[in-house]
């Protein structure tokens, strides 16, 4: 049956797109390494008619489909499972700009256009696509939707699902949706866009988009902030937004060790205000405005100088070129980037009300230190979304060989500090395959019946992204 599978899906969509053994390796493993699949092949059709042939084609003879875009996923949710009876779709070939309507500030896309090359693409017509992610050269739009992904301008501009405003997707069935219009208000029943946007390919495929485009700003500021602690980051976050209201477009903060490992991984990068052992917190903030770069940049220098005076903030370096902006802004990326090199890392994405960051992080300090000791906690992430990439370092207990149950233990009793506080285990990078036990554990009731309703009403055959987000069963 394979080799009649196969055969077909090369007359669709030709053979070089049709990859089986070593050439689909890279394709089976997610981009932290962490999460291995076996895939009956890769299947990388070349149209939407291509697609919606192969889909039919495979849910006509129940072969799972497990949707990629550009495997940059953080959950594990663009990865087959073991049996190496899925395959995986991969939607790169997809990458056509369809449309870019300048009177309804929109785009439309297809789904396997990577980020950065539509962002490019607008930038040299004047135009804005605000969503930026450390991956933007690799993760795709369709994948950017399917995760609902956030990203440093969210603060401004939201999630991916708002920036949405048509989608084109096919069904489990093979049938294609497409409601790419543009509109600003649809209100012609269930909201199926919104479904499908975060559904993480297990509802539905996604094949184009519209979305919403912003005029290119005139002028972008960009400051490099040393304060003592998260409480005073987060006064200087409403100091900045009161002074320049919506131009501030991201406030990221790091911690201390985050700080450290990006300098140890990557020697030679200047990060100011390291060498002052005072500072324990620091911030990456951007503004970006259509008012003349002189009047930005004089308004955020004297509300800096205000908060200096009101002992809020320690030390400000503020950018006077976009090559020192875009300085800036590596380091940020670095510290993804040298975080991912070390072994024995629990990774956290999660989100608290900002006006509770302060207390889960201590409260999930002191909640390490009475169970495993002192152990260097790793934090950075986009404060004004409440959003925590919260990392606990744990080779010390892995050379003590204290190990079988850790990662399950440490997410336990984080999970629960971040619930009480009423936030969210899965901030940005959804549930995918590595968080649906935590989804069945802590979502349970009414919530989760909900979902697994949807599913099967969606998918009845479970042949949409098995095992990934929510069991139907
Ligand atoms: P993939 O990894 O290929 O897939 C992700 C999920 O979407 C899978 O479940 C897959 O099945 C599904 N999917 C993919 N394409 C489709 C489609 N066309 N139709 C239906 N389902 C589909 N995320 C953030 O939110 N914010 C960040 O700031 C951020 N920074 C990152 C930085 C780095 C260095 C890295 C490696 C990742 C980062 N991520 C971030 C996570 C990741 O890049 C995003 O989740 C991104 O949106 C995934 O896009 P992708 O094309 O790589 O999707």
């Amino acid at each position: 049956m394979h080799d009649e599978l196969l055969s077909a899906l090369r007359k669709i969509v030709g053979s070089a797109n049709v990859l089986a053994g070593d050439d689909k390796t890279s394709y089976e493993t997610d981009w932290r390494g962490q999460v291995h699949g076996l895939a009956l092949a890769v299947v990388r059709p070349g149209s939407v008619e291509e697609t919606r042939a192969v889909v039919r084609h495979c849910v006509e003879r129940c072969v799972a489909i497990v949707p990629q875009g550009g495997n940059t996923g953080l959950a594990g949710g663009a990865t087959p499972d073991a049996s190496g009876s899925q395959i995986i779709l991969s939607l790169c070939r997809l990458d056509a700009i369809r449309k870019v309507d300048r009177a309804n500030m929109t785009v439309t896309v297809e789904a396997g256009c990577t980020l950065q090359g539509l962002r490019e693409r607008l930038m040299a017509q004047g135009l804005l696509l605000p969503l930026s992610l450390g991956s933007e050269g690799s993760c795709t739009i369709g994948g950017n939707l399917a995760t609902n992904a956030g990203g440093a301008q969210a603060l401004r501009y939201g999630n991916a699902r708002d920036l949405c405003l048509g989608l084109e997707f096919l069904t489990a069935d093979g049938d294609l949706v497409s409601e790419l219009g543009g509109l600003r208000k649809n209100n012609t029943g269930f909201d199926l866009k919104s479904l499908i946007i975060g559904s993480e390919g297990s509802l539905g495929i996604i094949t184009a988009a519209t979305l919403k485009v912003e005029h290119a700003p005139r002028s972008s500021v960009c400051a490099w902030m040393a304060v003592k602690n998260v409480d005073d980051a987060v006064a200087l976050l409403r100091r900045c937004q009161a002074s320049v209201g919506t131009a501030l477009t991201s406030f990221e903060l790091m911690n201390r060790a985050s700080l450290e490992l990006a300098a140890d991984e990557f020697p030679g990068m200047p990060i100011p205000f390291l060498e002052n052992k005072d500072v324990e917190q620091f911030v990456l903030m951007q503004l970006d405005s259509q008012e003349p770069h002189d009047t930005l940049q004089a308004r955020i220098e004297e509300e800096l100088g205000a908060a200096m005076e009101h002992a809020e903030l320690i030390d400000a370096s503020i950018s006077d070129s976009m090559q020192r902006a875009k300085g800036f802004w590596l380091i940020r990326e670095n510290i993804v980037l040298a975080q991912a090199k070390k072994p024995h890392v629990v990774n956290f994405d999660i989100a608290v009300p900002i006006s509770a960051i302060s207390r889960f992080l201590d409260l999930s300090t002191q909640k390490i230190e009475e169970r495993y000791g002192a152990l260097p906690i790793v934090n950075f992430g986009h404060l004004g979304d409440g959003n925590l990439h919260f990392s606990v370092h744990t080779s010390r207990l892995h050379e003590a060989a204290v190990t079988s149950s850790l990662e399950e233990d440490l997410r336990d009793e984080l999970y629960r500090i971040v619930l009480d506080l009423e936030g969210s285990f899965s901030a940005e990078h959804g549930i995918g395959s590595r968080k649906t036990s935590h989804l069945r554990k802590f979502k349970s009731g009414a919530r989760l019946l909900m979902m697994q309703n949807i599913k099967r009403a969606l998918d009845p055959r479970n042949l949409l992204n098995p095992g990934k987000v929510v069991q139907s069963d």
